[in-house]
């Protein structure tokens, strides 16, 4: 497939199902679970956790080397291709938030409840047919649920609040409204200026990561750490701190994904 993707859809991003790798984790190294050693953890951590590459390859070497894995040929071989399924490699890859099959897997359900073993090709292409009107269908009841239903705003109404939910589909909204929350708990620890651009370093008043958020005067546009708008598509609570701070209360259309 990786092979495949790359000649003919070179553009996509091809990442790796975490769960898939959990599951030949299990095979390859699962007597460690066992043992109640923290491999599992590390090995867990640093699949989902770390942000920063210099952290991840810290916690792989001492995990390693601990439990003597040097020479564990399937690990050796999965941090080779760490940039399909490591954190701090792809977080500015697009990926929705997906980091597993969940969508295939479903399709591949959804498939496999309409077909039987001694189906011909004929009967195959109508089943599957069947399976994409079923999909279609699904899409506009939501599409017709979207334009009918007003999603529930949790906060108090701003214009920024407003118009996520006229723009967004529904679930896109709530996941913009928690980091939209988020930002109201966000200070803004310092403030540099340079020409054009606008540094800021925003943190959860309550502690946490500093990020720094890059705000350009000239496009309004926002760069921020964290890069969950590179890898989701959504900005961030720190972003929209940031937004908030310059006077920006509607999301601009850049940010506003198809
Ligand atoms: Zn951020």
């Amino acid at each position: 497939m990786a092979a495949a993707l790359s000649i003919v859809m070179p553009e996509t991003f091809h990442g790796l199902c975490t769960f898939h790798i959990r599951r030949n984790f299990m095979k390859h190294l699962g007597n460690h679970y066992k043992e109640n050693s923290n491999l599992p953890y590390m090995f867990g951590a640093c699949m989902y956790e770390f942000e920063e590459v210099e952290q991840f390859n810290r916690v792989w070497e001492a995990m390693v080397k601990k439990h003597n894995l040097e020479n564990n040929e399937w690990l050796s071989g999965l941090y080779r291709i760490r940039d399909k399924w490591a954190r701090c490699m792809m977080k500015e890859r697009w990926t929705a938030g997906m980091r597993s099959t969940q969508l295939s897997e479903s399709l591949n359900a959804a498939i496999k409840n309409h077909l039987k073993l001694d189906h011909d090709l004929v009967q195959f292409f109508r089943h599957f047919n069947s399976v994409v009107d079923e999909k279609r269908h699904n899409e506009l009841i939501a599409e017709y649920e979207m334009r009918q239903k007003l999603p529930m705003v949790g906060l108090r109404q701003t214009p920024m609040l407003v118009h996520a939910s006229e723009t967004y589909s529904p679930t896109v909204f709530v996941a913009f409204q928690n980091e939209y929350g988020e930002s109201t708990t966000m200070v803004i620890l310092r403030q540099q200026d340079a020409a054009m651009f606008v540094e800021f370093v925003v943190m959860r008043y309550d502690g946490g990561p500093e990020r720094i958020v890059v705000f350009n005067r000239n496009d309004l546009s926002v760069r921020c750490s964290c890069k969950k708008y590179e890898n989701e598509g959504i900005l961030c609570g720190h972003a929209l701190k940031v937004f908030d701070t310059v006077g920006i209360k509607i999301i601009p259309p850049e940010y506003i994904k198809r």
